[in-house]
């Protein structure tokens, strides 16, 4: 005899989006199943993902809700100024700069967000989604879903059949779900190569985020909290490099020795942390953006990169990720308290407008920041000192900036 289980909502990928929809649905009384067709236990593993994501404040707010923040391994940084600079490799950055300070948003404005390594939060997720008593978690697994108005049944291989009233697609942006439902991508190339790694530094960070726009792309330090064994000798100043080149170039750059690799390094970060030394290894990562036409089909909601994949120019891919996550949460959460559909098209009609143009819209800015900034024409040179200078005079601009990368806006 087969398991059978009847819940609300089954959740195909247990990564940062998915994992973290999961939990917050279950602890908002919302009977779920995740499902990943990987072991989870090897995502928490130091050599599996080199990334740090920038945790926008709204997207904190999310951590919390499902009980995620408090499992963390490692404090979160927090990022209190963002200085953004424009130049060339090896030269002074241009004298026409943005500094922004979190406390220029408000009174009681936080900082502008927290630093997050991808492993902590694959730690924090493994822990909690293992400890809720309405999330039923399957992995490895693989499963066939059949949807139909009147419902989702799941077909897990070697597990139960799992019936539910919505699946959501949170399976990367390759999402199977997605492309069974037949639903077309828009994509957009760079030709660039996000190479990842961490630096340790002489002097404090002081939770200043830089963001250096060189011709090949750009170049992002991220304050990071101190190693662990910082006590010890260990690293007491630390910051994640997000470093997009051309790839070609970055192919040539990932292969050069610790050594070569640390100058080429300073030649782009200039000398305002003193003498660095590269932590851990090197990660490279392949630059594309792409959006899915419609984020949802019968019973089906797509989420985080299944729906949408933006350049990391302004670290926010998880973000909008966790935004999704947040209005599914919200619409489901209050369906099954008001003992409505999940499922139904009017629940999926309204997710999708809730998420849509935001997604569109940042995907467009990011898309149109890394294009304006990664060239050396002398034209859009000038047009992008004219852009900072532009937002130095006017306040409300720049607010509002720093509002949207807070995820308040
Ligand atoms: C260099 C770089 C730096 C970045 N920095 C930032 C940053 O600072 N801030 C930020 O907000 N974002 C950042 N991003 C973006 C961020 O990494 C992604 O947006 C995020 O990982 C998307 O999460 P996800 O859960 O949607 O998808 P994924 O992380 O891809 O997770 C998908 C999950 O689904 C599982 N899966 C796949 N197929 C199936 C299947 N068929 N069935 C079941 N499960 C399946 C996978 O095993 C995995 O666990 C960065 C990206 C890059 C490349």
């Amino acid at each position: 005899m087969r398991e059978e289980l009847e819940v609300d909502v089954c959740v195909m990928g247990a990564g940062p989006v998915g994992g973290s929809l999961a939990c917050r649905l279950a602890s908002g009384g919302v009977r779920t199943v995740v499902i990943d067709r990987a072991p989870l236990a090897p995502m928490a593993h130091p050599a599996f993902d080199g990334r740090a994501y920038a945790i926008a404040s709204g997207s904190r707010q999310l951590l919390r809700d499902s009980g995620l923040w408090d499992k963390l391994p490692e404090p979160a940084n927090p990022i209190l100024d963002i200085r953004v600079s424009d130049g060339r490799i090896g030269r002074p950055a241009s004298p026409l700069f943005l500094h922004f300070d979190h406390r220029e948003v408000g009174a009681d404005a936080g900082p502008f967000g927290w630093m997050v390594e991808a492993r902590g939060l694959r730690v924090a997720l493994n822990a909690h989604m293992a400890s809720l008593p309405l999330l039923r978690v399957l992995a490895p697994a693989t499963a066939r879903v059949a949807r139909s108005a009147e419902g989702v049944v799941v077909d897990v291989a070697d597990g139960p059949i799992v019936r539910c009233a919505l699946v959501v697609a949170a399976e990367g942006r390759q999402s199977p779900l997605r492309q069974e439902a037949g639903i077309p991508v828009t994509r957009l190339g760079y030709d660039q190569t996000g190479i990842v790694c961490a630096v340790s530094h002489a002097l404090p960070h002081n939770n200043v985020a830089l963001e250096h726009f060189l011709p090949a792309g750009p170049f992002a330090a991220l304050p990071m909290a101190p190693s662990a064994d910082a006590r010890e000798g260990g690293a007491p100043h630390v910051s994640a490099i997000v470093w997009t080149e051309r790839t070609a170039m970055a192919e040539r750059i990932l292969a050069l020795d610790d050594a070569r690799f640390a100058r080429e390094i300073a030649r782009r970060l200039g000398d305002h942390l003193g003498a660095i030394q590269t932590v851990g290894r090197r990660w490279s990562y392949p630059l594309s953006a792409m959006l899915a036409h419609r984020y949802v089909d019968t019973r089906l909601a797509l989420a985080g990169d299944a729906a949408h994949g933006i350049h990391p120019i302004a670290g926010q891919g998880l973000n909008l990720g966790f935004r999704d996550a947040i209005a599914l949460a919200d619409l489901t959460i209050e369906a099954v308290a008001a003992g409505q559909d999940v499922g139904s098209p009017a629940l999926l009609n309204r997710y999708q407008r809730m998420r849509r143009p935001d997604n569109v819209a940042m995907l467009a800015m990011t898309d149109g920041l890394d294009r304006l900034f990664s060239s050396d024409n002398p034209t859009l040179r000038l047009a992008r000192d004219v852009g900072i200078a532009a937002v130095h005079r006017m306040p409300r601009l720049k607010r509002l900036f720093m509002r949207r990368a807070m995820g308040l806006a």
